[in-house]
């Protein structure tokens, strides 16, 4: 998708791909009972970013996340995403979002009850099925459940990016 739009003269990144369960309370809680407009209507265990299965895009202009680029960037992104057997999230009536792509592979709670039985490669494993992928999300990210404090967290959020980047770009090259 990032090349993609890239070649129509869009710049887009993953600005976020999988997130712990205990960040998703933290960003639940945003607009509701810490500052901040709300920004989610997913508690940790309820998003697909719990899952490893969702990504946020963000249009870039000069190095610079623009997120309030205007609804035809995002439309492109949305388009770009269709192309590729993936949801959009500027299309969803509920609840408005357009920074995030994800698998139409699976409902959450069937993520829930794989994950609970097989963790995350238990997921993919699924999630690949389900999509014909051949072989699983192998570069999937990784959680680091060991050490989650300052530096250590930041590299594994890194990873995650890079992770679903990665896949975001397999999966075009399909
Ligand atoms: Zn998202």
């Amino acid at each position: 998708m990032v090349a993609d739009l890239a070649a129509q003269g869009t710049v887009v990144e993953v600005v976020q791909g999988l997130r712990t369960f205990a960040e998703q309370d933290a960003l639940y809680a945003k607009g509701r009972t810490t500052p901040g407009a709300i920004v989610t209507q997913a508690r940790g265990g309820e998003s697909n970013h719990n899952f490893g299965l969702a990504v946020d895009l963000c249009p870039f202009t000069s190095d610079k996340p623009d997120w309030n680029a205007p609804m035809a960037v995002w439309a492109a992104i949305g388009a770009s995403a269709a192309a590729q057997g993936l949801e959009w999230g500027g299309q969803w009536k509920k609840f408005l979002d357009k920074p995030h792509v994800q698998l139409p592979a699976m409902t959450v709670k069937e993520c829930a009850r794989r994950y609970q039985a097989g963790g995350l490669d238990a997921v993919w494993a699924a999630a690949s099925q389900k999509i014909g992928w051949t072989e699983a999300l192998s570069a999937a990210p990784r959680l680091v459940q060991k050490r989650r404090t300052g530096r250590k967290a930041a590299s594994r959020k890194t990873r995650g990016r890079k992770g679903a980047a990665r896949r975001v770009r397999a999966r075009r090259r399909r």
